[in-house]
């Protein structure tokens, strides 16, 4: 199917997928059992270019599209969720965001670690603070010449593993007044203060951790706090500006591991035989598989679309309409797909010995982590009507206690 791709484009797509095939897909079943971060798969990554390929060739990356970045995840992703996820990380989301508003120092510092195979991590939500994220209760307080760090994370993907962190926190002067929302660096090994608590016991997606972080007196140097063009007051939408990068990143690992569930799929009901007959023969599973490959090529579609556009003049990040499109649309389809998929195979799909069970399992996430598909929808509804639509109390009329006010009067 001829989706627009250009010679270059397919090239590369063509040379991830024989990688994803040769090298990562023999990986995926033991990277869900041992629960292991697949160093080796990172190593791989990066020989070929993958780690880093959207850094520009100035700070030594690829200066790759987003679209190209998107071609490579679906491959690997069809082999292996976790390694798609990595290369997800390595391109899209806190690298993004400290390339697109970091300081020379900075952009140096996380192209250099990114390049030499690190995964970012990027702490936003807390424990009583997730779809509610401007709800963080974590700081950091000016002191002198450097930031510390207080507070907790939880869902930390690649709590343990990854070396640089993009934290986010409520930031306060020299005299504790509020300052805003910041994002401030810090390396995990290179200062005293952030600990890893505890891992999260994932249904899917085992081989990436989870993890509950705790910045205790974290103390990170000015020169490593992300200030957005705004400054601090209102630059946390223009931080998370990166959220539309890595939700177009996201959606695509989702894609990836319906398309891969599909070819399994497609394969399955070729071979199997029942009534005598292949099971493909039956009109009703026909039509199964119409459905599945017209789901996945409208989220390919959505996909790279989101990933070739840009928001807002002079924006280096996805429309974030179109990236919260393409991700509810892809994810939901993903988990449809991939059930559909496992039902194809009967009780073998049901199996751990066959690996829908594991797609099952790794797909069920991307509904949530990034930004839930109901968060999503008041964005693209917000876009939609012209209206902010603040989620908080603050501003709606409280129907129930206007209606007991009138009942007293
Ligand atoms: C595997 C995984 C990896 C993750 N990685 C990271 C990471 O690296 N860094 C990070 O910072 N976070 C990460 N997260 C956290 C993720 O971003 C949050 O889980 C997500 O934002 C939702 O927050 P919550 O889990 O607290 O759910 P809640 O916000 O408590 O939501 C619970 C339910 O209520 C719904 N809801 C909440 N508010 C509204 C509303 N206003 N309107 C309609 N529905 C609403 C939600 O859609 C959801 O269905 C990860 C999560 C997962 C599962």
């Amino acid at each position: 199917m001829d989706l627009g791709l250009t010679p270059d484009e397919l090239v590369l797509q063509a040379r991830a997928r024989e990688l994803a095939e040769i090298v990562i897909r023999p990986r995926g079943a033991e990277i869900d059992r041992t629960e292991e971060y697949p160093w080796d798969v990172v190593s791989t990554l990066g020989e070929a270019g993958f780690m880093g390929m959207t850094i520009p060739r100035a700070y030594g990356g690829r200066g790759a599209s987003f679209l190209d970045a998107v071609l490579v995840i679906e491959e690997v992703a069809k082999a292996c969720t976790v390694s798609g996820r990595i290369v997800v990380e390595a391109n899209m989301g806190a690298i993004s965001t400290v390339m697109a508003y970091g300081s020379e120092q900075q952009k140096r510092l996380a192209a250099e670690l990114v390049l030499s195979g690190d995964k970012p991590a990027i702490c936003i939500t807390e424990p009583e603070a997730g779809s509610d994220a401007t709800a963080m209760t974590t700081r950091a307080d000016r002191r002198g010449g450097a930031y510390v760090i207080n507070g907790r994370k939880h869902w930390i993907t690649g709590a343990g593993v990854s070396k640089l962190h993009l934290i986010f926190a409520k930031v306060y002067d020299e005299q504790a007044q509020p300052l805003g929302i910041g994002g401030f660096l810090a390396v995990r090994g290179e200062a005293d203060g952030l600990r890893v608590v505890t891992r999260e016991p994932t249904m899917g997606l085992r081989g990436m951790p989870e993890g509950e972080l705790a910045f205790e007196d974290l103390e990170v140097p000015a020169a490593m706090a992300l200030i957005p063009p705004s400054g601090f007051a209102r630059g946390f939408a223009e931080l998370m500006n990166a959220y539309n990068s890595q939700r177009v990143g996201a959606g695509t690992v989702a894609m990836g591991v319906a398309a891969g569930a599909f070819e399994h799929a497609v394969e399955w009901v070729r071979s199997r035989e029942q009534f005598g007959r292949p099971i493909g023969e039956f009109q009703g599973l026909q039509w199964m598989l119409a459905d599945m490959q017209t789901h996945l090529t409208a989220s390919r579609l959505m996909l790279y679309a989101a990933a070739r556009s840009r928001g807002p003049a002079g924006s280096v990040f996805p429309d974030a309409e179109l990236a919260a499109q393409a991700k509810i649309f892809a994810s939901e389809a993903a988990i449809k797909i991939v059930n559909d998929a496992l039902q194809l195979h009967g009780a073998r799909g049901y199996s751990r010995d066959f690996p829908l069970e594991r797609m099952a399992r790794d797909v069920r996430m991307f509904t949530i982590g990034g930004g839930t598909a109901q968060v999503l929808r008041t964005l693209v509804a917000s876009k939609i009507l012209g209206w902010k639509l603040p989620q908080r109390r603050d501003g709606y009329v409280d129907l129930e206690s206007e209606t007991s006010r009138a009942a007293a009067e």
